[in-house]
């Protein structure tokens, strides 16, 4: 069994990097994917973990990206991490920032002031902060009953708090990828489910691989066995690898390192990625 889908403190998990592994260990799990959100900031520490422990890290990103059809998450897999790709991210952590501060500033403005060095606490000393944090801070500091009435009322996009943050096109990060030796995963593709037909969706699949997309997630935490059929079905349909795991963020939600509702991920996910890497 593997997770090939799995944050970290680095991003909005709440396990170590290295706790991240242990857990995979524990679970039985002989790989498992460090996914944190546009930053390769846990890969050090989990790979040691790993080597210590004896379960395979997977060094990935999930990156967001916009296109001309909305908003999206994309997975790179073994990306070199001297790529431009690579470097570009610590550009948008830079811009990430700033959106904090400018976050907390509209919430003073409107009566939910926070403070900054605790939001910090709380995400962890080397996370990105990101509206998570901020969520969860605010539920602390009494100004929401709930972390979704967190989003709801102030943070969703719309929201008062809310500002868009600066994010790459799909071009960019599947041409990224591809430059920086690795492999591009759509990740979680019906996000909305309900919101668009599966003809949309497939629209945009038919997009990302123009674009020179390599794999899709045909396995993954929420999915209905509808869902799953579907990904399979555009997986041989657009000869794309499969992949996929479990999106865990630790206590943040509720999903569960090493499963999803329709099972665990077959290694052999893995290997048929592993072996695509070596005919680049
Ligand atoms: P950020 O990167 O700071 O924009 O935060 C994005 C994260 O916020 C997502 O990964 C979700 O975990 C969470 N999030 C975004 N929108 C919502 C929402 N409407 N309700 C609950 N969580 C949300
Ligand atoms: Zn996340
Ligand atoms: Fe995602
Ligand atoms: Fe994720």
């Amino acid at each position: 069994m593997i997770d090939l889908h799995a944050h970290s403190t680095a991003s909005d998990g709440t396990f170590s990097p290295e706790e991240l592994v242990a857990h995979a260990q524990e679970q039985g799990l002989s790989a498992v994917g460090i996914t944190d959100h546009d930053t390769i900031g846990g890969w050090d520490e989990a790979m040691e973990a790993g080597r210590r422990l004896g379960v395979e890290v997977v060094p990935g990103v999930e990156f967001s990206v916009e296109d001309e059809n909305g908003r999206f998450h994309l997975l790179g897999y073994y990306v070199d991490r001297q790529s431009h790709l690579v470097s570009q991210l610590a550009q948008l952590q830079h811009e990430r920032a700033a959106r904090n501060e400018k976050m907390y500033a509209r919430l003073a403005e409107i009566g939910k002031p926070l403070d900054p060095a605790r939001v910090r606490e709380i995400a962890g000393p080397d996370a990105q902060i990101g509206r998570p944090h901020i969520a969860q801070a605010m539920l602390e500091a009494g100004h929401v009953a709930t972390l979704q009435e967190a989003f709801d009322k102030y943070l969703a996009s719309g929201g008062p708090a809310y500002l868009p943050k600066k994010v790459l096109t799909a071009q960019q990060v599947i041409e990224g990828i591809r430059e920086a030796g690795g492999i591009s995963v759509w990740a979680h593709p019906p996000f909305d489910r309900g919101k668009r037909s599966w003809d949309d969706y497939e629209a945009i699949m038919r997009r990302f691989v123009e674009l020179g997309l390599r794999g899709v997630e045909t396995y993954y935490w929420t999915y209905n066995a509808e869902e799953a059929a579907h990904m399979r079905a555009w997986a041989k349909r657009y000869n794309l690898l499969e992949s996929g795991g479990s999106d865990f963020h630790g206590a943040r939600k509720p999903n569960q390192l090493g499963t999803t509702q329709l099972g665990p991920v077959p290694d052999d996910v893995l290997t048929a990625l592993k072996a695509r890497i070596k005919v680049l």
